[in-house]
Order: C-alpha cells, then structure tokens, then sequence
C-alpha cells in the first residue's frame, strides 16, 4: 500500500527488524505493506513507526514493532493456519496474522478497543477475523483446537485451558509468562498429549487480566 508513511515503514522494517534478525520473508513483507498508523490513535499518528510501544486507549499499548515480528515469525504460519489471538488491543498484530494464517479469532476485554480494531479491519478490507469480547485467558473452546495460539498480554503461568486448545498435532503456542512488570517470552508446541517448552526471551508486556490471568485488583 503507498501512503505518505511507507518511506518510514520500510525503514522501520530494515532497521528495527530484519537488521535484528528477523528473516522471515512472509512476515517482513507483510509488515512493509500493512499501514500500522492507521491503528494508532490521532495523538499518537506522528510515532506509529517508532522503535517502541504506543498508547491504544484504556491504559493499554500496541506492541513495538520488533516485538510484532518476533511473535509472528515464530508462529511460523504457512497460510492455512487457524488461529487463536487473546488480546486484540489496536488490531494491528490480527491484520498480520490474518495475512498469514487462513482464519484467525481474536479476543478483547475491552469492548472499545475491540470496536475500533473491527473499523480498521474492516476499511482494510480483512474479512478473514472474527473478533469476540471476553476474557481470553479461557480461550474460545468452541472453536478449538487451534494451529497457533498467540497472546499479546502477561500471563503468571500458561493457562491450561490454552493448552487444551492447542492442536496435538503440531499446534504452537507463543506468550509472555512471568509477573505483571517482567516476563519471558515462551514458545510451546504440542505433539499428542507432549507440550514442549523453550523459551525466545525477556519482555514487557501489560497483564492478561482474567479467570487464568492476573486478577485485575493485584495490578
Ligand atoms: N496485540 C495488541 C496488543 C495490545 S496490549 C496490539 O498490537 O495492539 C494487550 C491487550 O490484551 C490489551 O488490549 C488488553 O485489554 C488485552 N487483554 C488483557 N487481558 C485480556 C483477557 N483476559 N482477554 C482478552 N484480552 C485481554
């Protein structure tokens, strides 16, 4: 897409990530395409492609974009993915992941942010998401199991309802684990009833607040 900004995005995606060590082309290229200030609030426009996180609304941040890429590429989604999102914040890492995968759910606990991510969604005419408002730390059961499960908020463990939801055969699963201030960034991938743990690095992410997150009073 060609707008004012894409200078800036394509320098974004050279400097602060491929040169960082993501190579995934699939990834980069979408994210040299996808407008990320069209999901950051007006106040905010002038620093959509700044090497950090941003203010959304309800006390709430879209990722750095680094981090964005870290995440997706080690979903490593063909395109026929079906996946799981918790924390749809401004809805830009979902229009990644829907460019990626085949069908991606996501899920919000603030009905306001999820409603401005289905307008930007909808003006950029991605139609393959379906986003619900809840708690995500219980994760969407009906449409289980899942390819890949990715949570864009800090868990104090990795829920097991999650867990359940991955596919046995294969299914991955990347979240921040740790307390609400300091985690790390885990990958789990399941084969049959064997979860198998490694760990990508250190992050700052806000809480997952819900029934296998933090409780909202401890934050
Ligand atoms: N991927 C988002 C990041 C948003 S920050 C983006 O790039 O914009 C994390 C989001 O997780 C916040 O919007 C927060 O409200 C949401 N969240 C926290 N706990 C949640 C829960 N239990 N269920 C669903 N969303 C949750």
């Amino acid at each position: 897409m060609s707008d004012s900004y894409e200078s800036t995005r394509l320098a974004m995606v050279e400097q602060q990530i491929r040169e960082r060590g993501v190579h995934d082309e699939r990834v980069l290229e979408v994210m040299r395409r996808l407008p990320r200030h069209e999901f950051i609030p007006e106040a905010q426009r002038e620093q959509a492609y700044a090497d950090s996180p941003l203010p959304i609304g309800e006390d709430q941040t879209i990722s750095q974009p680094y981090i964005v890429a870290v995440m997706t590429a080690a979903l490593h989604l063909t395109g026929k993915e079906r996946v799981l999102e918790i924390g749809t914040g401004s809805g830009y890492q979902t229009a990644i992941l829907a460019q990626l995968a085949a069908q991606v759910y996501s899920l919000e606990r603030h009905a306001p942010l999820a409603e401005s991510a289905a307008a930007v969604l909808e003006r950029l005419e991605i139609e393959n998401v379906e986003l619900h408002v809840g708690d995500g730390s219980q994760g969407l059961p009906d449409m289980a199991p899942f390819d890949a499960i990715l949570v864009t908020a800090a868990a104090p463990s990795i829920p097991g309802t999650l867990r359940s939801q991955m596919s046995p055969d294969g299914g991955r699963l990347i979240i921040p684990v740790g307390d609400a201030k300091n985690q790390y960034l885990e990958r789990v991938i399941r084969r049959g009833g064997k979860w198998d743990l490694q760990r990508i690095g250190a992050v700052r992410f806000v809480p997952l607040i819900g029934a296998y997150g933090f409780k909202a009073a401890d934050v």
